[in-house]
């Protein structure tokens, strides 16, 4: 998408270890224009599937997500990266966070994940697909089906698509980048 890549290479930056700062307008400060143009391309992309509910993860998944579930008049779940002491029920499945480095649960209550749903996924960014699998894993679990999955941004040059397309997950991310080698960001052509 013409408008996220020109976006990127104005106000992205790099940091060490293949990680792209985006604070100014996806992670931190938000470009609403910018967000809707991106969910109007998800909605062009995934218009002739159908879909019950859209998911994502906390907390920065959310904002693509709940614009995209605008577009479509579907509803929003965002699977939490704590399980509060007021959700008894829930599936819940253990995701490594690549910014963090660490283990952590991400949970998603019985209550609105149910048999037979159709899920979009969205999510800001797609590295190892992580997140993705954790998503995957309770989707399955709810016995729910996976549509397809969104990402506003992929590092290609990282495992998640090549994972993700080997199990058949259909996967649109909006800007694809090859390379943040010497902090020179690169899309795939
Ligand atoms: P994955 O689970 O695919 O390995 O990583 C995806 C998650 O890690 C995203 O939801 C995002 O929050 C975070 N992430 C991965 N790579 C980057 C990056 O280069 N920049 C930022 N800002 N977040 C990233």
């Amino acid at each position: 998408m013409k408008l996220l890549k020109e976006r990127i290479l104005r106000d992205g930056k790099c940091l060490e270890g293949g990680i792209l700062k985006v604070d100014n307008f996806i992670n931190h400060q938000m470009d609403p224009l910018l967000m809707k143009a991106m969910a109007d391309e998800f909605v062009k992309r995934f218009a002739g599937d159908k879909i019950d509910k859209i998911m994502t993860i906390e907390a920065s998944g959310i904002a693509p997500a709940i614009m995209v579930g605008y577009l479509f008049n579907l509803p929003v779940i965002f699977a939490k990266k704590r399980v509060p002491s007021t959700m008894e029920d829930c599936f819940k499945t253990k995701v490594i966070s690549f910014t963090k480095g660490r283990e952590y649960d991400i949970c998603v209550s019985r209550e609105y994940l149910n048999k037979g749903d159709r899920i979009l996924f969205i999510d800001d960014f797609l590295a190892n697909g992580n997140a993705a699998k954790g998503i995957i894993d309770i989707i399955e679990q709810a016995e729910a089906e996976l549509v397809g999955m969104g990402f506003l941004i992929e590092k290609s040059f990282q495992q998640g698509h090549d994972y993700l397309s080997s199990r058949g997950v259909r996967v649109e991310s909006l800007a694809r980048i090859a390379s943040l080698s010497d902090c020179k960001i690169e899309f795939v052509l």
